[in-house]
């Protein structure tokens, strides 16, 4: 006999706490919860490797706390649905809103083949504080401008985070042979070894990963989040985009602490690049070629160089800049990079180099952990200063300057480029500055052990600039 039961689709909530489709699914009866590997993205937003293997571990702990109930399927969406619906009786579908073009798409087509059928189906906001397509301006236009979205944004408190489902009857699709395994998400075995040593998954571990932070990390956050050697940023970066975590969970936790344990500054600073995450995906909602295209038209005249050496010396953390192959090296051995060391890469990458940004969106999609289209995308514009309220273009970052800055002992650089480790620090961000005989007894010879230099830093500023004046409508 057919059984009367709703579907909840997990996509980027891979949790049971605080899942408004979840929840409302579980109120009516009972939930056969599915997950579907789709192959929706364009070839360039394939999951990258890292974030493939991070997929699989996190998967396989919702399954755990789905007591093995998750149903695992390989297809487009449309048909994986429709058979399901014919399969059994379905009354209701779930799913929470996903925000790439392509995902947007897909549901909509879904929707429509709901309608047709009179299938009842609800889509939740869970992802985000914001819906993207309710924050307007009052001349009915986007906000461009961050501080102006912020101001909007923060006027309207977000709920709060739901509770996990009492009574979750969940069902299985007997019929269904596929296994985690089958999606094949651990098949590149060197970087399944690093995501397994480096990373924790799931919700539970998300939870733990926030109240530490919010105990060491937070206090100081504003000030010391800079510093890719001290602890205070969260990594949940990852968390969130896979949705083991909401927005709403981190939002009010932070609301809900002690003004006289930590200080409002941290607090809000904390919390406004939770937001800086909002407005990515906001942008991506309002301009959909944010991952392809130059938001602002006019860097699309830009003389790019198309130099694969420099690139491949970018991506392999030998470019001779001691704090830019720290942080690519992060990256390869990590999945994951400080977020003021992705600055100081990409801006290397755009501006020294003048390689285009889509390089380095495409090699920090292979290998982060949290390569989120959104974010990524809004991110690389901003460093490339061709985004929406991006840095200007003739802020260069100089790796020397910024390495002193916020590495002052050289802790961070020296972890990733141990082989500077011997050099003292008033050298470690410039090593080629350094006279022979420190660098003898520190082991180095420059051009052997470390590389020279791949660009200089003047030189290659002004060219920046110079291709920057040159623009047409910069004239
Ligand atoms: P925290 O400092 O603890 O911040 C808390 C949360 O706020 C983060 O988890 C993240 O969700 C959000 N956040 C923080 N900074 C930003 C930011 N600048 N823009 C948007 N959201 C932010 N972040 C991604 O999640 N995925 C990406 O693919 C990604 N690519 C980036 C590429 C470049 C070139 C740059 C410069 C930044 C990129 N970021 C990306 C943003 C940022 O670097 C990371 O979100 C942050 O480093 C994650 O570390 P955390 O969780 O410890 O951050």
């Amino acid at each position: 006999m057919k059984q009367c039961i709703s579907i909840f689709w997990f996509r980027q909530d891979l949790r049971l706490t605080d899942n408004p489709g979840l929840l409302e699914a579980s109120r009516l009866g009972k939930v056969l919860p599915i997950y579907i590997l789709d192959d929706l993205a364009p070839s360039s937003f394939k999951s990258g490797s890292a974030s493939k293997i991070y997929l699989h571990y996190s998967l396989e702990r919702l399954n755990e706390t789905l007591r093995d109930h998750l149903n695992i399927y390989i297809g487009t969406p449309e048909k994986i649905i429709l058979q399901l619906i014919q399969q059994y009786n379905v009354e209701h579908l779930f799913w929470n809103h996903c925000y790439e073009p392509w995902t947007v798409l897909c549901d909509e087509a879904i929707e429509k083949i709901l309608r047709d059928l009179k299938i009842n189906y609800t889509i939740f906001n869970g992802s985000y504080l914001w819906v993207p397509k309710d924050i307007n301006k009052e001349d009915g236009g986007y906000y461009k401008v961050f501080s102006a979205y912020k101001k909007k944004v923060c006027s309207l408190e977000p709920r709060s985070p739901l509770p996990k489902p009492e009574h979750l009857i969940l069902m299985r699709d007997h019929e269904n042979n596929t296994r985690l395994a089958d999606l094949k998400l651990t098949s590149n075995v060197s970087w399944r070894d690093k995501i397994e040593k480096y990373w924790d998954f799931g919700e539970e571990s998300a939870m733990n990963k926030l109240n530490n932070f919010l105990r060491n990390g937070l206090p100081g956050y504003k000030k010391e989040r800079d510093y890719p050697g001290r602890k205070n940023t969260s990594h949940l970066s990852v968390n969130l985009h896979f949705g083991e975590i909401s927005p709403y969970q981190i939002w009010h936790s932070v609301k809900a602490i002690d003004p006289l344990k930590v200080c409002s500054a941290d607090k809000e600073h904390f919390l406004s690049e939770v937001i800086w995450r909002e407005f990515s995906c906001y942008l991506l909602t309002h301009f959909k070629k944010l991952p392809f295209d130059n938001f602002q038209t006019k860097f699309n005249a830009f003389p790019w160089k198309d130099n694969t050496r420099f690139l491949e010396a970018w991506r392999s953390g030998t470019t001779g800049y001691p704090v830019v192959d720290a942080g690519m090296r992060q990256l390869w051995q990590t999945g994951y990079m400080h977020n003021r060391v992705r600055m100081i890469v990409a801006s290397f990458l755009v501006k020294n180099l003048m390689i285009h940004w889509h390089h380095g969106r495409d090699w920090f999609w292979e290998c982060l952990v949290d390569g989120d289209l959104a974010n990524n995308s809004a991110s690389w514009q901003w460093v490339a200063g061709c985004g929406a309220d991006a840095a200007p273009y003739f802020r260069i970052f100089n790796p020397i300057l910024q390495g002193e800055k916020f590495d002052p002992d050289g802790e961070y650089t020296k972890k990733f480029v141990p082989e500077l480790e011997h050099l003292p620090n008033t050298y470690v961000f410039s090593p080629w500055k350094a006279p022979e005989a420190v660098l003898k007894d520190a082991g180095i010879t420059l051009g052997q052990s470390y590389p020279l230099p791949i660009v200089d830093m003047e030189h290659s500023r002004n060219t920046a600039l110079e291709s920057y004046r040159r623009l047409p409508s910069m004239e």
